[in-house]
C-alpha cells in the first residue's frame, strides 16, 4: 500500500500525484490541481478556487464551459443512442455532422473521415496521401515521402512525430519514425534553434527547391496554415500558405492542412485557410470540432482522393484503417450543436474586438523588461521570456521560466500553459472583453513575479 500522507478532501490529490500519469508532464514535480466544474471562460477547483480558463483547456474550448445549447445536444443524442461503429453502417447525428461540416469547409471537401483526435487525423490524412498515389491514374509508388515545416507539430503519434519538428519532444524517437523533407519555417523567430528565420521569399525559393529535386517521390506536404501553434505560436508572413499551395499545384503534391489549433474560429476565421482562399487535399480537424466537449477528429478530403479508394473489394482499393470511437455520435451531436452557436450567436463576427483587445494588451506586455518577441493571429498570442531583452537571450532552459509563470498565474487568477518559456494566451472564444483584461492582467503579474520586477 501506498504510505501517502493524507490531504484535505478525499486523498484524490494524493492518489493523481502519485498514480495518474500525466501528459508533458515530469511526475516529480507535478502539483495536483483538481478542476471540479466550470462555467463559460472560468474553471472551479476543487477548494473552490476560480480560474479563467486561458489555455482553452489545451487549445480546445470555443463556446465556454457547460454551454446549454451543447449540455442539451449530448443529453438529447444519450436519449437515443451513445455509440454504434461507423465500420460499415451509420446513424443519422454523424451523417448530419458531416453534411454540416462540407457545407462550411472550403471548397472541394466533400468527403469526411471520423477519428478519434488531432494526432489520428494526420495519420489518416498521412495513410491516404500515401495509398492514393499507389492506386492513382498512373500509379506513383515512389511517391512515399512528405514535406513538413521546421518546428512543425502534428500530434504525438509515430507517423504524426515523423513529420514534427519540435526537437524537445520528439528527437529520441527518431529512431522509429520515417524521416520527412523539413522546409525551416518562416514564422518564428525560432528562440528554440537559435537563428534567425527565413524570410518568404528564401522560404518559398526552399519548397522550390525541394519539390524539383524530389518532386517525383513526394507524396503531400503538410503544415500548419497561418501559425505553428505548439511550435511556440509562430506566425507566418501573409503569402506563405498561398505560395506553398501553389507550389503543391503546381508540382503536383498533395497538400495536408492541420488545421487541428487554427480550425473553429481561433485565427479569426472559420478555418485558417480561407484567409489566403486555400483549399488543401486534406484538411485536419479535431480540437474544437466539437466546441471542446468530447474527442472527435475528421479528415476532409476531395473526391479526386476518394475515386482513388473506390473499386469492388477485389480491386484491393479499400482504406483499411479506422478507429472504434470514429464518427461517435454522442461526438457529433455535440459538433452540430457548436456550429448551431458559430451560427446563431454570430461568434465569427463577435471576434474583431476580443482580438483587437488582446493585441492592445500583447503590446503593452511586449514593453516589460523580460518579455522579448511576442507573436498573435487571431485570438491566440504568445510571449517570449527572455533573460536580456536588448540581445534576445534565454533564459536558460533548465530555469523553465515558462512553466514558473504559468505557475503564477493560478494565484492570480487564471490558468495558461506555457511552451518552453513562451507564455501562450488562448482563451476560449466565449472570452469577454473584461475577461481579456483578466486574463492579461494574470499574465502580467506572473510574469513580473518570476522575472524578478
Ligand atoms: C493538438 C494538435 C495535434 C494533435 O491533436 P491531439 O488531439 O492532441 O492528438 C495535431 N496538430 C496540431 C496543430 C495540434 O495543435
Amino acid at each position: 500500500m501506498r504510505d501517502d500522507q493524507p490531504t484535505p478532501g478525499s486523498g484524490l490529490e494524493a492518489f493523481d500525484r502519485h498514480h495518474v500519469w500525466h501528459a508533458f508532464t515530469q511526475m516529480q514535480e507535478y502539483e495536483p490541481l483538481l478542476i471540479e466544474h466550470g462555467a463559460g471562460a472560468w474553471l472551479v477547483d476543487t477548494a473552490g478556487n476560480r480560474y479563467l480558463d486561458g489555455s482553452a483547456s489545451m487549445w480546445c474550448n470555443v463556446h465556454g464551459h457547460r454551454h446549454p445549447r451543447l449540455d442539451a445536444a449530448v443529453i438529447a443524442q444519450l436519449g437515443r443512442v451513445a455509440h454504434t461503429t461507423n465500420l460499415g453502417l451509420s446513424n443519422p447525428t454523424t451523417v448530419e455532422f458531416s453534411r454540416r461540416l462540407v457545407e462550411i469547409a472550403p471548397p472541394g471537401l466533400e468527403k469526411v473521415f471520423f477519428s478519434g483526435d488531432g494526432s489520428s487525423a494526420i495519420e489518416a490524412a498521412l495513410k491516404m496521401a500515401f495509398q492514393f498515389w499507389l492506386q492513382a491514374e498512373p500509379p506513383q509508388p515512389a511517391r512515399t515521402r512528405f514535406v513538413a515545416i521546421g518546428e512543425a507539430y502534428h500530434g504525438d503519434t509515430l507517423g504524426a512525430i515523423g513529420v514534427g519538428g519540435v526537437d524537445r519532444f520528439t528527437a529520441m524517437f527518431a529512431p522509429l519514425t520515417f524521416e520527412a523533407l523539413r522546409l525551416p519555417s518562416p514564422g518564428g523567430p525560432c528562440p528554440h534553434s537559435g537563428r534567425p528565420a527565413p524570410s518568404l521569399d528564401e522560404s518559398l525559393a526552399g519548397l522550390d527547391r525541394i519539390l524539383a529535386d524530389h518532386g517525383n517521390s513526394i507524396a503531400a506536404i503538410i503544415m500548419e496554415p497561418l501559425v505553428q501553434a505548439a511550435a511556440g505560436i509562430y506566425v507566418h508572413p501573409s503569402g506563405f500558405l498561398r505560395g506553398v499551395a501553389d507550389l503543391a499545384r503546381r508540382h503536383d503534391v498533395l497538400l495536408i492542412l492541420d488545421e487541428v489549433a487554427t480550425g473553429f474560429g481561433r485565427t479569426g476565421t472559420m478555418f485558417a485557410c480561407e484567409q489566403e482562399g486555400v483549399s488543401p487535399d486534406f484538411l485536419c480537424l479535431a480540437k474544437g470540432l466539437t466546441g471542446g466537449y468530447l474527442p472527435m477528429a475528421a479528415t476532409l478530403t476531395t473526391e479526386r482522393v476518394w475515386n482513388a479508394f473506390i473499386g469492388s473489394h477485389a480491386d484491393r482499393r479499400t482504406f483499411f484503417h479506422g478507429h472504434t470511437y470514429g464518427g461517435n455520435p454522442l461526438a457529433a451531436a455535440v459538433g452540430i450543436a457548436s456550429l448551431d452557436v458559430f451560427r446563431d450567436e454570430r461568434v465569427l463576427d463577435s471576434l474583431p474586438p476580443k482580438i483587437a483587445r488582446l493585441q492592445e494588451h500583447v503590446a503593452r506586455l511586449s514593453r516589460l523588461d523580460h518579455v522579448g518577441n511576442v507573436r498573435q493571429c487571431g485570438l491566440v498570442a504568445g510571449l517570449d521570456l527572455v533573460a536580456d531583452k536588448a540581445s534576445g537571450t534565454s533564459y536558460p532552459w533548465q530555469e523553465k521560466r515558462g512553466t514558473l509563470a504559468c505557475l503564477a498565474a493560478r494565484r492570480h487568477g487564471a490558468l495558461l500553459r506555457q511552451l518552453g518559456d513562451t507564455v501562450v494566451l488562448m482563451p476560449p472564444l466565449c472570452i469577454t472583453l473584461a475577461e481579456i483584461d483578466h486574463l492579461a492582467a494574470a499574465a502580467e503579474a506572473a510574469i513580473r513575479e518570476v522575472t524578478d520586477q
